[in-house]
């Protein structure tokens, strides 16, 4: 057999989490909350299937559920999507991703990703003849550096693909990068690929910089979210994508052969779940009470921490503790101390090692606690 992917191998959460339970250590590697999604969703979902609604879903998805995603961007973005013709309903913010690339992207066109990389967006590429084109963004902030992407950027440049707030580092995107962003692609057939799965969790008050607030990449944009992410429920896998409609249209040929359409009740649930805003409104405070917590328990250990502005991740540095790489760092803590992260090596370029691991804080505050005893104890 000849791989179309030769240079992959097990993604690292996968390794990571099988790595966590078979040594009964604190899994803050895969993201995931350890939590129950609210009771008053599971029972939604729970009446969508007694109530009938286990067949085929239409191809865009259950309308109720459309509708009310354009009336949350309506409420928090003032802008308007089409529940018609421009919102689609995926399996998971993962499905979305894969579709839209694969509509778009013909062989050798090139595509601008941020490493690191949340890990589906390269091998996607490459299997539908992609090229990679990465920019490096630093550590320890993480920031973009607009003249590198402007340098790669040029008329075989397809698709941009951005990550706000950002996995694996939690740094957002500013105003000024979404203005840089939107002067880049002005007057191209460029399409921005917007994945935006942890825009309810993000800090200190900060706007999320979604592309639909900048009318002209709205307008060349998809944006990508994912239901599990926002309401704690990772295992149903549905998300959704938005796009204007001529883009959408596209889209939406690919779908429906896709997956032609994806699981119905928990559609239907979430549609009635969603009229209240306040199940999305409340979530920036949620989570930022466990990212506080979390940095608090750990003020005193010997890793450092940039505090995240968003997703529901923290990196911490661990360059005063040893000089081991960090994937080795990350094996050896989960089976020597009991605690699994995510080291971010292999999300960079050329793997490059920062002594940096990533820990999901979506946790119980009992787990949060026994993991920061350990990390104390380091
Ligand atoms: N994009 C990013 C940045 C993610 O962190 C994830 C993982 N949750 C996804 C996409 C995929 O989301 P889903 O589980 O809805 O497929
Ligand atoms: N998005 C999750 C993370 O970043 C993992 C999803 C997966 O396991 N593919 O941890």
């Amino acid at each position: 057999i000849t791989s179309k992917l030769p240079n992959v191998s097990t993604s690292i959460f996968s390794i990571m989490s099988v790595l966590a339970n078979q040594h009964n250590a604190i899994n803050l590697s895969q993201g995931f909350p350890n939590f129950k999604s609210d009771q008053k969703l599971i029972d939604l979902v729970s009446n969508a299937m007694n109530s009938g609604y286990n067949q085929y879903a239409p191809m865009a998805g259950n309308i109720e559920l459309r509708q009310v995603i354009a009336k949350k961007f309506e409420l928090l973005y003032n802008t308007t999507y089409n529940p018609e013709t421009e919102i689609t309903v995926t399996a998971g913010a993962t499905q979305a991703i894969y579709t839209i690339i694969s509509t778009f992207i013909k062989p050798n066109d090139e595509i601008i990703i941020f490493k690191p990389a949340y890990d589906c967006y390269q091998p996607t590429i490459e299997l539908n003849g992609g090229k990679t084109i990465a920019v490096q963004l630093e550590a320890p902030n993480y920031n973009i550096d607009w003249n590198e992407v402007k340098s790669k950027f040029n008329s075989n440049t397809k698709m941009i693909i951005i990550n706000t707030p950002h996995n694996p580092s939690g740094a957002v995107f500013s105003v000024d990068d979404m203005l840089k962003l939107q002067e880049l692609t002005k007057n191209t057939n460029c399409i921005v690929l917007s994945d935006e799965v942890y825009e309810h969790i993000i800090f200190d008050d900060v706007q999320h910089q979604s592309v639909c607030l900048f009318p002209e990449l709205k307008s060349r944009s998809f944006i990508v979210a994912s239901f599990g992410k926002t309401f704690h429920n990772t295992g149903w896998k549905t998300g959704y994508c938005c796009a204007p409609k001529e883009l959408m249209h596209e889209f939406q040929n690919v779908h429906q052969f896709n997956v032609f359409c994806v699981n119905h009740p928990s559609q239907k649930g979430l549609a009635d779940y969603l009229q209240e805003p306040k199940h999305y409104l409340e979530l920036p405070q949620f989570y930022q009470t466990k990212r506080d917590r979390f940095l608090d328990l750990i003020k005193d250990s010997r890793f450092k921490a940039i505090p995240s502005q968003g997703t529901y991740f923290q990196v911490l540095d661990y360059s005063k503790i040893t000089n081991e790489h960090d994937v080795d760092f990350a094996k050896r803590l989960t089976t020597e101390f009991g605690i699994a992260s995510i080291p971010l090596s292999v999300f960079n370029n050329d793997n490059i090692d920062n002594h940096v691991l990533r820990f999901c804080f979506a946790k119980t505050d009992e787990t949060l606690k026994k993991a920061a005893d350990i990390l104390n104890r380091i």
